[in-house]
Parts: C-alpha cells; sequence; structure tokens
C-alpha cells in the first residue's frame, strides 16, 4: 500500500495500520466503517438542523393575539403607515409620521410629547465629510411612569427614513415594535420602573435625534438601560449585535427574558470593527448601559425603494416584538441601580437558549484547549498513530485550507462581479442563498482535496490534531485580540481534544471512540454553523472569505469523522488500495462540481428585472453662479444606465464641498432652473483684527440639507456658532477648509456666526443645498424597469451651490 508505515511502535499486535485514527482503529471492516460513518453523519446533521431550526423567526401572531402579547399584525398596520413613503428628517411626509405616532401614544395615556431642537452628530460618522454636522429634530417621546422607580428604560427606534426609500424595514420595523410594546405594557399592571418610548429623528442624516436626546433631554439625564430596535434588511432572525461595555448582567437578563435570544459576543466584536452605526452610538456613554438588536438578512433592500411594508418578513418583526417585550418586563421589574459589571461576557445561542460565561474565563480556557491539544498529541504520537514529524508536517499542512478557502471565496466573487458587475453596489444579491452554497462548497472542496492529498503522507491521527492545535492557537490569538470571538475556536478545540483521549483511550471497545469524535465534532457544529449561516448577511458576499474560513474551521473540528467517509481507510492494499485513493477524490471532486453549478444557478436565478433592479447611483450638481451643471455617480465601474450620464472622473471638492471630497464619475449636464441658497448677512463687525459675521442660510426650495463652507485662503475661522450653538472648528482637506453641514433646514432658515482673522480682502462662502429626486430635471430620462437605485444617502441628490464674497 501506498501509505508509509508508522514508525517505531511498541510492536505489540495487532500490527498499527498505518492511516487509521483512534477513532476507527476498531472499524477497519469496511461495512462497520460504513454503518459508523453513516450513524455519525445523521447525528451531526440532526445536531446541525437542530442549530438552524432555532435560528428561525417565530411565527407572526395575528392581530387577535391576547391583549398582553406582541402582534406582528398590529405592529404591521402602523408599518404601513409610517412607510406609506420616503419620509426623510425634515420633509412633510415625516411631519405626517410623527402626527401618527404622537396620536398612537397619547392615545394609550402616555405622557407624550416632542422635544423639538438643533442637535450636532453623535460620534464620528463619515457623512461628516462635509464639516461639522448638525440637525433640526423632532423625536416624539413618551413615558410609561413606574410604580417605584429604580431608573428607566428607553426603547429606541428611528423613525425618519431615508430620501432613496420608504425605510418599510429601516425603521419601521423599529418604530412600529416600539408602539405595539407600547401598548402590551399598557395593558397589564404597570412595571415599577419607568419605561420611556424615544422614537427619534435624523438617525439616517447623522443620528442627531439620538444625540439630542441623549445629551439633552430630561428623561435622559440620569441614563437608563437602553434597548435599541433596527433593521438593516428585511428578513432574518433579530440578532443582538451590540452591547455597552462591562456587559454580563444585561447579557445574562437578555438570555433569560428574550423569548428567542440570538446574540453572540462575536458579533459585538464584528460591529465594532464594521463603518456602520445606529442611534446606540448616541448613548455610548457613562450614563446608559443596553442592547442593540437588528435583523440583517435580505440586505439587498436595505435603504433603497424596495425597502417597502410588502417586503418585510413578519416572522423578523414578532421576533423583534417578542424580545423587546420580553426584555421591557424583565427590566421593567429588575432593580436597575447596578446593571453594569466588571467585564464583557462571552455568549452564543445554542438551541433552546443562549449560553454565556464571564469574558474573565477567555483566556484560560484558550490555554487549557493548547494544553488538551498538545497532551492529545503527545498520546497519539507515543500511541504509535504518529510520529513528531508528521504531526508537525499537519500542522504546518493545515494552514493550507484555513487559508486557502477564504482566498478561494474572495476570488469566486471576484468572478461572479465580474460577470455581473451590477453586484457591486448591492450589500448583499437579491437571492444570495445559491452563492452562500457555493462558498461552503467551495470550502469544503478545497478541505476534501487537501484531506485527500495529504492523508496518505500525514495520517489521519496527525491530521486530526493538527486541525485542533489550530484552533486551540487562534482561540489564544482571539482571547488577546477579540475576545467576545475566542469562544469560536477555544470551545470546538477543547471538545475536540477530549474528544480525542477518550477515542484514544477507548480505541479498542466497539462504538465508543467514534461518539467520542462525533459528540465532539457535534460541539463544533452547534457553535460554528450558526457563525457560518450568520456570517454571511452580516459581511455580505463581498467578504464572503469570513464565512468560507469558519466553515473550514467547522471542518476541521470534524476531521475524525470525515475520515470515516475516506474510502483509502480501512486497510486496502494492492488494487483495492489504488480503487479507494480514485474513491477518495470522489467527494472533493463532488463539492468543487458543486461549487459551479452553485454559482452558476446563482448567476441564473439571480437576474436583475423589474422587482430586482440593477442599483444605479446618480445625482446632480450646479453652480447657481456659473449656470455650470453637471452629473455626478458614485459608482466606480458605472453600469450602462450611469455611462449615460457620465465620462470621465473628477474630483468635487472645489466645487461641491458639501458632497464631501473625493474623485466621482462626471459628466456633463443641461442647468436647471433652480436657486442657490440665499446668504444674508444680518451683522457684520470688526473689532481688534477679528471680523464677526452674523449670516442667515435660507434654502430657496425644499431642501434636505443644506451646507457652508469657507475658503480658508481669504480668512482663518477661530469660531463658528449655528443655530446658537458653537461649532467645532476642526480643519478640512482642500481650499474649503471650514465647513458646516446642516440637515433638515427650517424654512425660516438657519443662523450662523462665523468669527474670523481676514487674510486680506473679502471672505469667500460658499453656499450648497441639496434635494431630493432627479426627475424634473432636464435631459433626466427615467429609468428602465430592471434599473434601480443604490441605498445611499446621496442617491438621487440634487444639489445647487454658489460662491458668496463677502
Ligand atoms: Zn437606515
Amino acid at each position: 500500500m501506498g501509505a508509509p508505515t508508522t514508525p517505531a511502535t511498541t510492536g505489540t499486535p495487532p500490527r498499527p495500520i498505518p492511516g487509521v485514527p483512534p477513532a476507527s482503529r476498531a472499524l477497519t471492516r469496511p461495512r462497520r466503517r460504513l454503518v459508523a460513518a453513516a450513524a455519525a453523519l445523521v447525528a451531526l446533521a440532526a445536531v446541525g438542523a437542530g442549530s438552524l431550526l432555532d435560528l428561525r423567526t417565530p411565527a407572526p401572531k395575528s392581530a387577535d393575539a391576547p391583549a398582553g402579547a406582541f402582534s406582528a399584525a398590529r405592529a404591521y398596520a402602523d408599518v404601513q403607515v409610517i412607510a406609506a413613503r420616503s419620509h426623510v428628517a425634515g420633509s412633510p411626509a415625516n411631519e405626517q409620521v410623527r402626527a401618527h405616532l404622537e396620536q398612537q401614544l397619547r392615545g394609550l395615556g402616555l405622557e407624550t410629547e416632542v422635544q423639538d431642537t438643533v442637535a450636532p452628530e453623535a460620534g464620528q460618522l463619515s457623512g461628516a465629510a462635509g464639516g461639522a454636522t448638525l440637525a433640526r429634530v423632532r423625536n416624539v417621546v413618551a413615558r410609561l411612569p413606574g410604580t417605584d422607580s429604580t431608573g428607566r428604560i428607553f426603547l429606541v427606534a428611528h423613525y425618519d427614513s431615508v430620501q432613496t426609500g420608504p425605510g418599510g424595514n429601516d425603521d419601521a420595523a423599529g418604530t412600529s415594535t416600539i408602539l405595539e410594546v407600547a401598548r402590551a405594557l399598557t395593558t397589564g399592571p404597570r412595571p415599577r420602573n419607568d419605561i420611556v418610548f424615544v422614537l427619534t429623528d435624523a438617525e439616517e442624516a447623522c443620528l442627531c435625534g439620538a444625540a439630542a436626546f441623549a445629551a439633552s433631554h430630561p428623561l435622559a439625564a440620569d441614563g437608563g438601560v437602553v434597548l435599541n430596535l433596527e433593521a438593516r434588511g428585511s428578513t432574518g432572525p433579530v440578532i443582538m449585535f451590540e452591547t455597552s461595555r462591562n456587559n454580563a448582567k444585561l447579557v445574562d437578563i437578555f438570555g433569560r427574558a428574550a423569548p428567542h435570544p440570538v446574540g453572540t459576543s462575536f458579533a459585538v466584536e464584528i460591529y465594532r470593527a464594521l463603518p456602520n452605526d445606529t442611534d446606540f452610538t448616541a448613548f455610548l456613554d457613562q450614563k446608559f448601559v443596553g442592547l442593540n438588536s437588528a435583523y440583517i438578512d435580505g440586505g439587498a433592500i436595505y435603504h433603497t425603494p424596495l425597502d417597502t411594508p410588502a417586503a418585510m418578513d413578519r416572522g423578523s418583526l414578532q421576533q423583534h416584538g417578542d424580545n423587546a417585550l420580553g426584555l421591557a418586563r424583565e427590566f421593567g421589574r429588575t432593580d436597575l441601580t447596578d446593571l453594569r459589571s466588571g467585564h464583557d461576557a462571552t455568549y452564543f445561542p445554542v438551541p433552546g437558549g443562549l449560553v454565556r460565561y464571564p469574558g474573565s474565563l477567555t483566556l484560560p480556557l484558550a490555554l487549557l484547549a493548547v494544553a488538551l491539544v498538545a497532551a492529545l498529541g503527545w498520546l497519539t504520537r507515543r500511541s504509535g498513530l504518529a510520529s513528531t514529524g508528521r504531526l508537525a508536517a499537519g500542522f504546518a499542512l493545515a494552514l493550507v485550507p484555513i487559508v486557502a478557502a477564504p482566498v478561494a471565496a474572495q476570488l469566486l466573487w471576484l468572478a461572479i462581479t465580474t460577470i455581473r458587475p451590477g453586484y457591486a453596489e448591492l450589500l448583499d444579491p437579491y437571492r444570495p442563498i445559491w452563492y452562500r452554497l457555493a462558498v461552503l462548497a467551495l470550502a469544503t472542496a478545497i478541505l476534501f482535496t487537501w484531506y485527500a492529498l495529504t492523508r496518505r503522507r500525514i495520517g489521519p491521527a496527525a491530521l486530526a490534531v493538527a486541525g485542533l492545535a489550530w484552533l486551540a492557537l487562534l482561540g489564544v490569538l482571539l482571547a488577546v485580540a477579540v475576545p467576545g470571538g475566542a469562544y469560536l475556536t477555544t470551545l470546538p478545540a477543547l471538545a475536540g481534544a477530549l474528544g480525542g483521549l477518550v477515542a484514544l483511550r477507548t480505541r479498542q471497545t466497539g462504538p465508543w471512540p467514534v461518539v467520542a469524535v462525533t459528540a465532539a465534532a457535534a460541539v463544533g457544529v452547534v457553535i460554528l454553523l450558526p457563525t457560518v449561516v450568520l456570517l454571511f448577511p452580516a459581511l455580505g458576499m463581498g467578504m464572503g472569505g469570513v464565512a468560507a474560513l469558519v466553515a473550514v474551521l467547522l471542518g476541521l473540528t470534524a476531521l475524525p469523522v470525515v475520515d470515516l467517509l475516506h474510502p483509502q481507510a480501512g486497510g486496502h492494499r494492492g488494487l483495492l488500495a489504488l480503487r479507494a485513493r480514485r474513491l477518495a477524490v470522489l467527494p472533493a471532486g463532488a463539492a468543487a462540481v458543486a461549487a459551479v453549478v452553485l454559482a452558476g444557478v446563482g448567476l441564473a436565478v439571480d437576474r436583475f428585472d423589474a422587482t430586482h433592479p440593477a442599483p444605479t447611483h446618480l445625482m446632480y450638481a450646479m453652480d447657481a453662479g456659473t449656470g455650470q451643471a453637471r452629473w455626478l455617480s458614485h459608482e466606480s465601474d458605472p453600469q450602462p444606465w450611469t455611462d449615460g450620464y457620465v465620462d470621465g472622473v473628477t474630483d468635487v471638492g472645489d466645487d461641491f464641498p458639501g458632497l464631501g471630497d473625493g474623485e466621482l464619475r462626471a459628466g456633463p449636464a443641461q442647468a436647471a432652473n433652480l436657486p442657490a441658497p440665499k446668504l444674508e448677512v444680518v451683522a457684520d463687525a470688526t473689532a481688534g483684527g477679528e471680523r464677526t459675521l452674523r449670516l442667515r442660510l435660507t434654502p430657496q426650495r425644499a431642501a434636505r440639507l443644506a451646507t457652508l463652507h469657507v475658503d480658508t485662503s481669504t480668512a482663518t475661522v477661530l469660531r463658528a456658532e449655528v443655530a446658537g450653538r458653537s461649532v467645532p472648528v476642526e480643519p478640512r482637506a482642500g481650499k474649503w477648509g471650514f465647513g458646516l453641514v446642516f440637515h433638515a433646514p427650517p424654512t425660516e432658515g438657519i443662523e450662523v456666526v462665523l468669527v474670523l482673522r481676514p487674510i486680506g480682502g473679502q471672505v469667500a462662502l460658499r453656499a450648497m443645498d441639496a434635494s431630493d429626486g432627479l426627475d424634473a430635471l432636464p435631459g433626466f430620462r427615467t429609468r428602465p424597469p430592471a434599473v434601480g437605485v443604490v441605498g445611499s444617502h446621496s442617491s438621487e441628490m440634487l444639489a445647487v451651490a454658489r460662491t458668496y464674497p463677502l
């Protein structure tokens, strides 16, 4: 036979059969092996199915559900009102939504008011590229007073939508959930603690509503527990993906009180690394603790015109509501004075609940896993199943699939987006399932190919130990760098090592070795399979490699089970061995074929059409002073439709600083008859070399935002005030070295005070405003049915600017 003989053993009979792992030593007869393999696979499939079923959303409750329960059908009636059309902050449509919310909350007998103020943005956003950002906001705030309050619970969602879509999910889901939760809470006995319902404005613009509430609303003065509800897609389980720091007590309550607790400490780590923000960001300071939840699958419609009420998965809405109501009731009766613990918890979903343990155990467990895997390696060597050389070689070679699978997944997506460039502008394809399965098949093909190629030379025992060694080492790395994610590899490594040790001890005794390695692999399945499934929507196909990596790690935890399937095992000789070797490539080949077929099915099934349009990005910008206008696009590789408007690349920073910096695609456009915002001097005084300009910036049309920039080669900005609030004077790059962006400007305009040190004579200011919708513009042709709009904050924007020398 082709496999090299196992070196130095004690020589006791039976003669060791090279390549036969501890788990299957008693199973050298092919038929028994097959039975064992089938049994192990059925068991793992059942465990996997159980894990995935646990992620399913609950059935939506009908409108006649009991008054104390959350009913998705009742909440959906509000969704339809809230998301009847796009309702961006400051628009008349948003005013109607606000009136509806006020009426609903007042109708429940709650103390309801509107917080009407001007607020700066929360945190540092990418939207801040134009300069200091503020908005006029109107938050709807209602309170259910507690009987003996120990603190406040804030249920938070934003009621504004993006300009490009009605926000059927984002965030009519959160807003309608809060209305229905408020209704359910008012039907029962009053809670002990105050519950405050906060429906924020201008989240999409700058999180300004939440920032205003957190910073200046009297009810927020003492802080409390924040439960923020969001949607970044249309379907899938509601994931509790972000927490305040030192979250152990909160996570414990989440695990106990949420009826469908899907959340992992790994998501918290991923989210911290992503450039997304929600209202929750505004609450992340000393006063508040809390949990942030969203459903995220179906991301293709995110921020687009397709984010309609009809697109909403009512099961996801039901889960949002069940969890929010359960948590509101539990926090409503809990003593809120001490919810901060000294540490973050590690937690993850398993069928039937949420596993959680203190973060302080992360590193000890990771080190224990390394020790146990090392012990397994030592005993494997001592049992004669692998030499030191093979263990070392296996360890080196196990890195191959760990690297190759994510790289291959990224290359696969590169190939798919080359064939279908429209995917570049989508968070996720409309029907991503085929591509997700293709990535999993690809990872499987790589793992099986690697196994078939290395098994003969290295031996299954050494490979199994090597796989666990990588998991254990990754666990230590994660424990140090991203502790919330360490459980992903530490626990499967621990289970694998224990399973291996049991298999080694019991290797002459019937089914126990197989039972042991199967049980260990089941731990890997329970922990890693939901992770793979949730990572796809979380990161999108553009980062499918991460899911492929986790899939390979899952495969490595199950190597001894994989080996049972391996036809080469079983000690065949001669021709049989040759045949077995050929058979060994079968699973790998089948997986590779499946990857290609699934990708092909994806391309065939997920075509762009009227209901799944290819997203395009277009804006229009005009200088009202010169009459020069152009079409602009963020698309790096413009779609054919966009190509009809743009040709070259341009930097708009000098002409439209309000659009932020960066290169855009551009093409000439006809001038429209649109006025630039008016900039009036209310007062102008110079004293001690400082010139104080009191200005009024007034859009002359219905504008979503207005911007004002100062050419800092004409004056240095010393101080600035907007609507009575001082704003930071942080220098911007380029000609317009100072800028401010004001969302939802009131019709009477915005008062701006600039204290300047002039350089030379006049100071140059550039005023811009932006509205939405290109339909009425000269030269604009309506999109054909299969061409859609990119879900972004600048799609369909119409900007008019002019320079004012003062
Ligand atoms: Zn949004």
